[in-house]
């Protein structure tokens, strides 16, 4: 019979997803460049299903049913154009090409209105959870047409991660939908895993907490509000010694955190749509700072520790602030994030539903979380909800552990201790929440030194003072 899906790319995740079909019952055909790795594939877990291999492209494409549904999960980028070239001329109409990599969503749309001149479906689908998600369930976000969905939905819908019955996947928008929620994901981890990091350091500088101590208190904050997926690795992680030395394994780790580059793309977008997720670009500047060991190395040497190092009062209550204090950040990460999906949906017409995101990131997924359940409960009860700041359950957290927030951002600061993140969101919270701002005065420089104009809290129109004719204003 022939193949209903065709994996081509058969590296870590390709390998996984192809499995995770053919364990859903899926005839997949298998194809990689290389083709020792199909024939891996197949020796190795051929018994896991019904695998169709092909050595040739052609033979590849050949054995799958029509229309065609080709899964490329190949290296993101030049990879990715040369595997749509290579199969564009060997497909038919209806065909659909999905890409599951991690493809910027302005290539997903450049490839899907190419595809579509051919009378084909190009599908951007953002696939997270890693290796082991592609394997037992990811969360899947797919983008492109309504009518590739109506073929790749089922399809999906059985392989993606399950919570409560409902699966981690659903249609998410027209063209780079799919892959641009995938991006802000990748964002609000970014940010989420920056809020993490600061409250151990918290912990662990101001308190003077051993990793293993500290494990044990993300184990406990992992049975409350906070339960996610990345509270409960961070005990793991800390409660890890290192074989060879005996160390904490975090003591031993090299403190320069890397980046792959989706965390970039969301804060670069966000700027061009002015929106300010700052807990994710002041995460994704604290990786690149970090990272930064000359300078670091030399202000060490420049600057003494201040004084006031510590703050071990009382242990207990300082910890119960950072627990407040990262939920309300968080809160904002994801009020942030959120935004962000409203502004490209209206920005490139996808008509997005954030409750449905929040929906399929509750499995499958690294920012998997209980509280995503309180995120589509906040959409549901208000579409047009203007920030999930003020929806009623966040709102009611944030004030609850507003004073936790502000001792924390407080004690930080005097004890030197850097909290980009934390800072940030609650300077976004505070920036949000005040009746006026300093904008005003900014207002009034751009007016005086480039005659840019301002608008007036008590007449419509525009005006401009004569700043150097005895200020005479008029209206511009
Ligand atoms: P890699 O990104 O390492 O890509 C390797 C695969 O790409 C191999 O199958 C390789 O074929 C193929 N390939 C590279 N260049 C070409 C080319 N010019 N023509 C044809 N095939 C080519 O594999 P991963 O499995 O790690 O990731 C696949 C995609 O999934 C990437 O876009 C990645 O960003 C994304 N992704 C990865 C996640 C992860 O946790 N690793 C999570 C989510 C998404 P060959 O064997 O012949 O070299």
């Amino acid at each position: 019979a022939p193949a209903q899906i065709g994996v081509t790319g058969l590296a870590v995740m390709g390998r996984n997803l192809a499995r995770n079909l053919a364990r859903h019952g899926f005839t997949v055909a298998l194809h990689n460049r290389t083709h020792a790795r199909t024939e891996s594939l197949v020796a190795e877990h051929g018994d896991e299903g019904t695998f169709v291999p092909s050595e040739r492209l052609e033979d590849f494409v050949a054995s799958l049913e029509r229309p065609r549904a080709i899964i490329v999960m190949v290296k993101a980028g030049g990879p990715t154009d040369a595997v749509v070239d290579e199969l564009v001329p060997l497909l038919d109409e209806g065909d659909i090409v999905i890409d599951c990599g991690n493809a910027h969503f302005a290539d997903t749309r450049r490839r899907e209105q190419a595809l579509s001149e051919h009378g084909l479906h190009f599908v951007g689908a953002g696939v997270s959870g890693g290796e082991v998600g592609a394997l037992e369930g990811p969360s899947i976000m797919p983008g492109g047409s309504a009518q590739s969905y109506e073929k790749l939905g089922p399809i999906f819908e059985s392989i993606a991660a399950q919570v409560d019955g409902t699966p981690c996947c659903v249609h998410v928008g027209p063209d780079g939908a799919g892959h641009f929620v995938k991006m802000v994901h990748n964002g609000i981890e970014y940010a989420d895993m920056q809020l993490i990091a600061e409250a151990y350091d918290l912990l662990r500088s101001g308190l003077g907490a051993a990793p293993a101590q500290i494990a044990d208190t993300f184990r406990e904050w992992n049975s409350g509000d906070l339960e996610s997926f990345l509270i409960e690795i961070t005990a793991d992680v800390l409660a890890h010694t290192d074989a060879a030395t005996g160390e904490a394994f975090v003591d031993v780790v090299l403190d320069q955190a890397e980046q792959k580059g989706t965390g970039r793309w969301t804060v670069q977008n966000a700027l061009e749509l002015g929106v300010p997720i700052t807990g994710i670009a002041e995460a994704t500047f604290a990786r690149s700072l970090s990272g930064h060991a000359e300078q670091r190395a030399a202000a060490a040497q420049a600057f003494a520790t201040p004084a006031e190092e510590g703050f071990a009062d009382d242990p207990q209550a300082f910890t119960d602030d950072v627990r407040k204090a990262l939920y309300a950040s968080k809160v904002v990460a994801y009020a942030q994030g959120f935004d962000h999906i409203a502004a490209g949906s209206d920005e490139y017409g996808w008509d997005v539903d954030p409750g449905a995101m929040a929906t399929i990131w509750r499995g499958g997924c690294i920012i998997r979380a209980k509280f995503l359940d309180r995120i589509r409960e906040a959409y549901d009860d208000q579409p047009d909800l203007p920030t999930l700041l003020v929806a009623p359950y966040f709102a009611a957290a944030v004030q609850d552990g507003v004073d936790s927030w502000r001792r924390v951002v407080a004690a930080a600061a005097r004890a030197g201790i850097p909290t980009p993140a934390f800072s940030s969101s609650l300077a976004y919270f505070d920036a949000l929440r005040r009746p006026r701002l300093p904008a005003a005065l900014i207002q009034g420089l751009r007016d005086n030194f480039g005659a840019h104009t301002y608008r007036r809290v008590d007449r419509d129109g525009t005006f401009h003072t004569e700043w150097s004719q005895d200020l005479v204003e008029h209206e511009a």
